[in-house]
């Protein structure tokens, strides 16, 4: 339930509010608006006590959450949250790059491709240290090694490293060395980890489940902020459909859709959206045309020799072309000319 102060609402009486939804059996959560203050009653309590509350003094009224997430729902919060990653506010004015390799694979691979991205105007840095692979005997990621390495190629460039985690055993250990940690598709509904990271003081870059409908994705990010953590950022990275010429389809419509349900930020990833770096290029200007806050692109100084998801990563110069083509502005539309005319 959500009870929507008046204009004028005292402090006091905002104060009065939260406790009633306390004594009703939920938490309460405040939204503190320039014009108004949103008090959030989350949880499972006695409803009638919080309905009553509309005739409560400062209260304009008390209307029903209408989805099943709540925290993460404009509703709760109608302003747009920015999310900041060691200074790189994700969710502003400007689409945010994360660039960098699929997997740390050695110090020279990780510290050049930093270099190389931040040139090209990357904001952050990607690379996997615990890898998510489908079979067991394919390349599982350095671990602490790959984290040290991360560590190293963001302090010589000042770019912040987003890494992924895959077991609640890891968390602390990431936590030292990572600005932000990954929830990969594959562990979007591992309830244990989102419990874990929802009470640690990092950002956590939630990527959608490739069977997850937007709802369940959301729902997963109500379990960070649920437990306390609300720098959530969301990506989509495709999803699974009948499609075989494409790794994953890119559901840019989620993207769309995600930004107009939550408030959190959403960002795209067209490499494992993909699977292709041919498309990437495409795929990027169409996540910003579509709303995208930002962007997390594979890129390898060698993509035939990477370790993992070489046929999606970019070498140097093709992702310097994707990044100077963000910018270029989208064609000019037949008619329109003449209409304004
Ligand atoms: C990755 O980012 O390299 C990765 C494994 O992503 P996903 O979880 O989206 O497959
Ligand atoms: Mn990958």
């Amino acid at each position: 339930m959500i009870v929507n102060m008046s204009d004028g609402a005292t402090e006091e009486q905002i104060n009065h509010i939260i406790d009633r939804i306390r004594e009703a059996g939920y938490q309460p959560h405040v939204t503190r608006g320039t014009e108004r203050t949103i008090v959030a009653a989350v949880g499972s309590g006695r409803r009638h006590e919080i309905e009553a509350l509309q005739v409560a003094p400062g209260v304009d009224n008390v209307v029903a959450i209408a989805q099943p997430f709540k925290l993460v729902s404009k509703q709760v919060k109608p302003q747009r949250s920015v999310v900041s990653v060691g200074g790189v506010p994700i969710g502003g004015e400007e689409v945010v790059v994360i660039a960098g390799p699929c997997s740390v694979e050695s110090r020279e691979q990780m510290l050049s491709t930093a270099h190389a991205v931040k040139k090209a105007g990357a904001a952050m840095l990607r690379g996997g240290a615990y890898k998510p692979r489908t079979s067991p005997y394919d390349f599982q990621g350095l671990g602490e090694e790959a984290l040290k390495i991360l560590r190293e190629a963001s302090d010589e460039t000042g770019l912040p490293i987003v890494t992924e985690v895959m077991s609640t055993e890891d968390v602390e250990l990431l936590c030292e060395y990572a600005d932000m940690l990954q929830v990969g598709a594959r562990n979007m509904q591992n309830f244990a980890l989102l419990r874990k990271l929802a009470t640690i003081r990092k950002p956590v870059l939630l990527k959608r489940g490739p069977s997850a409908t937007v709802k369940e994705w959301l729902l997963a990010a109500e379990y960070l902020l649920a437990g306390g953590n609300k720098d959530v950022v969301l990506c989509e990275r495709g999803i699974k459909t009948f499609e075989t010429e494409t790794r994953n389809t890119m559901d840019l419509a989620a993207v769309a859709l995600a930004r107009d349900l939550s408030h959190l930020p959403v960002i795209a990833d067209p490499s494992h959206g993909t699977g292709k770096q041919s498309l990437i290029a495409a795929m990027s200007r169409a996540s910003v045309a579509v709303g995208a806050d930002g962007l997390i692109i594979e890129v390898h100084p060698c993509p035939e020799r990477a370790l993992s998801d070489g046929p999606q990563s970019l070498d140097f110069a093709a992702f310097e072309k994707v990044m100077r083509g963000l910018s270029d502005p989208l064609r000019g539309v037949a008619g329109l000319v003449a209409a304004r005319a």
